[in-house]
């Protein structure tokens, strides 16, 4: 640390003035969080999901990438902070989010505890069972055995008693549905999960999936796919199920990790997803005819008053099976900016079509 200032002609005190600005940087460090008082002064920003009693932010917060052991837990934690200060209830997570799997958990659990525990019972924290996670035959897909002890350890991880939704993270070709789907309703029925939910389920496995739940007595809240302008398969026959089963839909992506952003709108930035982390989001997908119609939907978004992002998230919100947008951010600024996009969620005819023209 620098000098203290003025302190240059009284050791003693400068001593004691470095000791107090210590203490308070200490207090500072430590001090707990408090919420925005004003977190819920946007009661429109809540939407039903489905049939539900339940209803969710317009945007909620994804842990999928910026959470892991290699991101900086200070970030990570004013993403999660910001976001419940501006009203994001919602928080959704899964079991192999990191990287390392179970580390994106493991710290989103640290910032439970030691900044939200007062304010559990205003959160929704959903987290899935589905992908690799040990070992051996028991420990990805479907089976009863592997959804259930991952919940187990994703609790612990997470330091919770519950989840509020917990997911089958994706369909098990080999598994009995029946299997599943009882695996989901017996988390309900054990106090470990209050809703249960599906994700990259088709149409057809999600309408099944929804009539063995609803015969179980836990019927599915929610469906998690992937959708964005990109992306449009949930269009095909997805969103209709969900509306006619009474189920809330929760896009995933919708801005196609950054793409549908003002973010690649000039080459790849270093601190982008596809320059620092392209696991998924790959440079060369960044491709000339791609970023061309990423700067037509820009122009379309300026003429709307809005960034890129926020027409994005309009754009799916615009559906009505759609409850809340699943979205990551790596600053809070993005955050900020994303949730600008609910003060313009309706399209013209023309808007609609002149977006389909450019995504041909
Ligand atoms: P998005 O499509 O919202 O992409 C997020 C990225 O877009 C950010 O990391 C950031 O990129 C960029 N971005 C966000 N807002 C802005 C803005 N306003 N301006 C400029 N750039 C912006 O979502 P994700 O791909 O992160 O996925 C969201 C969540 O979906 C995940 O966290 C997870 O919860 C869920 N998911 C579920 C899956 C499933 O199978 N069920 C699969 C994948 C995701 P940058 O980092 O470059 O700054």
């Amino acid at each position: 640390m620098g000098r203290v200032p003025g302190t240059a002609f009284f050791p003693s005190f400068a001593n004691f003035r470095r000791d107090s600005w210590r203490a308070t940087c200490q207090v500072v460090r430590t001090m707990p969080y408090q919420p925005a008082a004003t977190r819920y002064d946007n009661p429109a920003l809540y939407r039903r999901c489905g049939r539900s009693g339940l209803r969710l932010p317009a945007l909620s917060l994804g842990l999928w990438h910026n959470f892991g052991d290699t991101d900086d837990f200070a970030n990570s934690r004013a993403l999660v902070l910001r976001a419940f200060d501006l009203g994001i209830t919602h928080f959704d997570i899964a079991n192999n989010y990191g990287p390392p799997p179970g580390s994106a958990e493991r710290n989103f659990g640290r910032m439970l505890q030691a900044d939200l525990a007062a304010h559990r019972d205003e959160l929704i924290i959903s987290s899935k069972a589905g992908y690799l996670m040990w070992d051996g035959p028991y420990g990805e897909w479907g089976s009863r055995k592997y959804v259930l002890a991952s919940l187990d350890q994703s609790l612990q991880r997470l330091g919770l008693d519950y989840v509020d939704i917990f997911y089958s993270h994706r369909p098990d070709p080999e598994t009995p549905l029946e299997e599943t789907m009882g695996a989901l309703a017996h988390a309900v029925r054990a106090g470990k999960a209050i809703y249960v939910g599906l994700s990259n389920y088709n149409p057809e496995q999600t309408a099944r999936a929804a009539q063995l739940l609803r015969e179980l007595g836990t019927p599915c809240l929610i469906h998690q796919p992937k959708y964005h302008m990109f992306e449009r398969t949930p269009e095909r026959g997805l969103l209709d199920v969900l509306a006619r089963e009474g189920i809330g839909c929760i896009p995933f992506c919708p801005l196609a990790q950054g793409l549908l952003t003002n973010r690649y709108l000039n080459g790849i930035p270093a601190d982008s997803r596809a320059a620092h982390d392209p696991r998924f989001l790959k440079p060369e997908d960044i491709t000339p005819a791609r970023v061309a119609q990423i700067r037509q939907l820009n122009a379309l978004a300026q003429a709307r008053g809005q960034s890129l992002a926020q027409m994005s998230l309009a754009w799916v919100l615009r559906q009505p099976a759609v409850t809340t947008a699943l979205i990551g951010a790596s600053k809070v600024s993005q955050i900020e900016d994303n949730l600008g996009a609910v003060k313009n969620l309706k399209f013209a005819p023309e808007e609609l079509a002149a977006i389909d023209g450019i995504l041909g």
